[in-house]
């Protein structure tokens, strides 16, 4: 009788498909997705459904920029169906992971057909942060539907309905961004952060964006840039800068410390925020940001 209830309940843990505590393996024997970064892991929960196991290599509060590699990235990567990128050299240490999981694994590069606006403050690299646009966040989705529909036709018509749905949610955010930023007045419609990661953001929306770090965290802090920016608090009066869930606060702080700025809270960049709260989906996160920014400088 034990044995036939312990037999009982391996089917059961085995047939409901959950991944175990102690291991990100999957078992559910559905198409696994492997992402980069968390916000895309969430667009692939949009639109796989309960078809995808999605995963994400940066957890949630993880700098992309400087990552390095948790050796149990590269099992995941080589146990998955599909793997999506940002791209725009966001992720260059996934590369390897890549190489190492062998040739024919699917590599799906979500900002696919977007020109990216390049960095002013490096060599003219690519800014990877095209997910502020959530015009670009549309073509994410297409990207990652086809890609889906590509390793999984059986379900593509799922994974294309799916898309739909989750294009009017974007289409819903990007107005109801619009109507939010124009509640800021107009001089006042300035983004001070920690690193240059919207300006996609600010062009879709009518702000004007200064990071103290370029598009990389890994860039060093000039102290032009320092300077420059304490001149454009005090001659702009601005009220609030923003430090970023993901980025060290430290200099920003010390700005604030000088000029007496208010550290206006804490933006959503490069992840999303913790699962199962509003913030953990990309968009809840810029919901969140937008908030943010409207209430601290309005
Ligand atoms: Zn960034």
């Amino acid at each position: 009788m034990k044995i036939k209830l312990v037999l009982i309940f391996c089917a059961v843990i085995f047939l409901s498909g959950c991944k175990t505590e102690k291991s990100d393996e999957p078992v559910s024997g559905k198409i696994v997705a492997v992402s980069s970064i968390n916000i895309i892991s969430d667009i692939v929960k949009n639109i796989g459904g309960d078809k995808v196991e999605s995963y994400s290599i940066c957890g949630v509060g993880v700098d992309p920029h400087s990552y390095h590699p948790k050796p149990s990235d590269p099992r995941l990567i080589s146990k998955s169906n599909i793997v999506f990128i940002n791209g725009f050299n966001l992720e260059h240490w996934i590369e390897e992971m890549i190489e190492g999981a062998g040739s024919g694994k699917k590599i799906i590069t979500a900002s696919e057909g977007i020109t990216p606006i390049t960095d002013d403050k490096g060599f003219g690299d690519p800014d990877p942060h095209a997910w502020f646009d959530v015009k670009y966040a549309k073509i994410y989705a297409q990207n990652i539907a086809k890609g889906l529909s590509e390793v999984d036709p059986t379900n593509a018509v799922y994974y294309n309905e799916n898309l739909k749905k989750y294009l009017t949610e974007l289409d819903n955010l990007d107005n109801w961004i619009k109507d939010e930023i124009v509640k800021i007045p107009e001089d006042q419609r300035i983004l001070i952060t920690s690193h240059d990661a919207f300006r996609y953001f600010g062009k879709a929306y009518g702000m004007e964006v200064n990071g103290l770090q370029g598009i990389s965290t890994e860039a060093k802090v000039r102290t032009e840039d320092y300077k420059n920016i304490i001149d454009l608090i005090k001659s702009r009066k601005i009220k609030s800068v923003f430090i970023e869930t993901s980025v060290n606060p430290k200099l920003l702080e010390q700005i604030s410390g000088e000029t007496g700025v208010v550290v206006g809270g804490t933006l959503y960049s490069d992840s999303i925020g913790n699962e199962g709260t509003p913030e953990g989906s990309y968009t809840g996160a810029v919901k969140f940001n937008v908030n943010t920014i409207v209430n601290s400088l309005k």
